[in-house]
């Protein structure tokens, strides 16, 4: 089951609220009637409070989102969870520049936010939130000038806090597009994260040092979020650079239309191959794929003197040889199946591709870097 809901939609957004937010309602509640001593006035206001900051929230999602959507990247939804948002969003653009300015979109929201507030502050007079000594005098105070002061503070916390150079906050895409501006990308992802990881140790260090727990959790987080998006990035930078002709295989068995699925039966026990292109006869344009599930399938109902072209998927996603492998995975991906045939610009047969191919071509080239090489020619 999911544990969120829909709120409503905007721009064409989902937004979702995680179940476990209302834990944080209560909490809230709780610990403002408690803190405060004022019993039902403290609790509301800790309701209030909770619900306009998960709105700063939201709206520092959404600069992030709408940004995107300007380069073209779908948004699906953004979810408020109980330690902030995410924003569900498909791969974002290898565009340094256009990364930039997404991941600026957010912080920048919050410190729009903080000046908005600082203008009603002083259009309602109140000073606490234009000099220090006062905000931190009202802060605390279930009052406006109270909820003026503890938004001002949330909202420049978290712009501030997402601007630390380390994934998975903000600034650690913002320092790796800076970086990506003047090397390639997966160096700059790795050098974005040795310092996301630096900085990671020594807030853990300082939490260590000063017995703040917290500090000790965030440096955790920080740390496992900067190694995990590295390798993510280099895994999918790597595949980029390889080409389907390094690592397909090359005249695979494949079958003809006419083809008896007795024909394919044969083949499959005799081989290591499970997946077959199928040709039309007489030529080598691929019109066609057996895999294993079409095969029995068509066995179970047709028995094996069943002609291929009764049973084959006919609509089927190719590559070329010169596609990058990240391609083949991504239209594995979209279309369910783990073989794709590999064919030219006239979609005559040349190889053949499999997931596996995949993951084969990503080891060998992690041991050694010149197998998948592209050879000069
Ligand atoms: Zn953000």
């Amino acid at each position: 089951m999911s544990w969120s809901f829909k709120l409503f939609t905007i721009k064409g957004i989902d937004v979702k609220i995680h179940t476990l937010f209302i834990l944080i309602l209560v909490w809230a509640a709780y610990r403002w009637s408690v803190t405060t001593g004022e019993g039902l006035q403290g609790a509301l206001f800790g309701i209030v409070a909770t619900l306009l900051l998960f709105a700063a929230v939201l709206l520092h999602e959404l600069g992030h989102s709408l940004q995107a959507m300007k380069y073209k990247v779908k948004v699906s939804d953004i979810t408020l969870m109980p330690l902030g948002g995410v924003a569900q969003m498909e791969e974002l653009p290898k565009n340094p520049e256009q990364e930039l300015k997404i991941a600026l979109a957010g912080p920048l929201v919050n410190f729009a936010i903080v000046a908005i507030l600082v203008i009603i502050g002083l259009v309602l007079q109140t000073r606490s939130i234009i000099s220090l000594n006062e905000l931190v005098a009202s802060f605390g105070q279930t009052n406006w000038a109270g909820m003026l002061a503890y938004l001002t503070m949330a909202n420049l916390l978290l712009g501030l806090f997402n601007l630390l150079p380390a994934y998975p906050m903000d600034g650690g895409r913002i320092l790796r597009s800076l970086l990506a501006m003047r090397m390639d990308h997966s160096r700059a992802t790795r050098i974005a994260a040795v310092i996301g990881q630096g900085l990671a140790f020594l807030m853990g260090l300082i939490g260590f040092i000063s017995g703040q727990f917290t500090l000790i959790l965030i440096a955790i987080f920080v740390w496992m979020g900067a190694s995990q998006e590295s390798r993510g990035v280099v895994v999918q930078d790597t595949l980029r650079e390889i080409k389907v002709r390094r690592a397909m295989v090359r005249s695979p068995h494949s079958l003809k239309v006419n083809d008896s699925l007795s024909k394919a039966v044969e083949l499959t026990l005799s081989s290591a191959q499970s997946d077959f292109p199928v040709v039309e006869w007489g030529t080598n344009k691929v019109i066609g794929m057996l895999g294993e599930a079409e095969l029995l399938s068509g066995l179970k109902k047709m028995g094996d003197g069943a002609a291929i072209r009764e049973v084959m998927r006919a609509n089927f996603p190719t590559v070329h040889p010169d596609d990058a492998l990240h391609t083949t995975l991504e239209k594995m991906a979209k279309a369910k199946i783990r073989a794709v045939p590999v064919v030219d610009d006239d979609q005559n047969l040349i190889g053949m591709i499999t997931a596996s191919d995949v993951n084969e071509a990503y080891r060998l080239l992690t041991v050694n870097p010149q197998f998948v090489s592209e050879p000069q020619s």
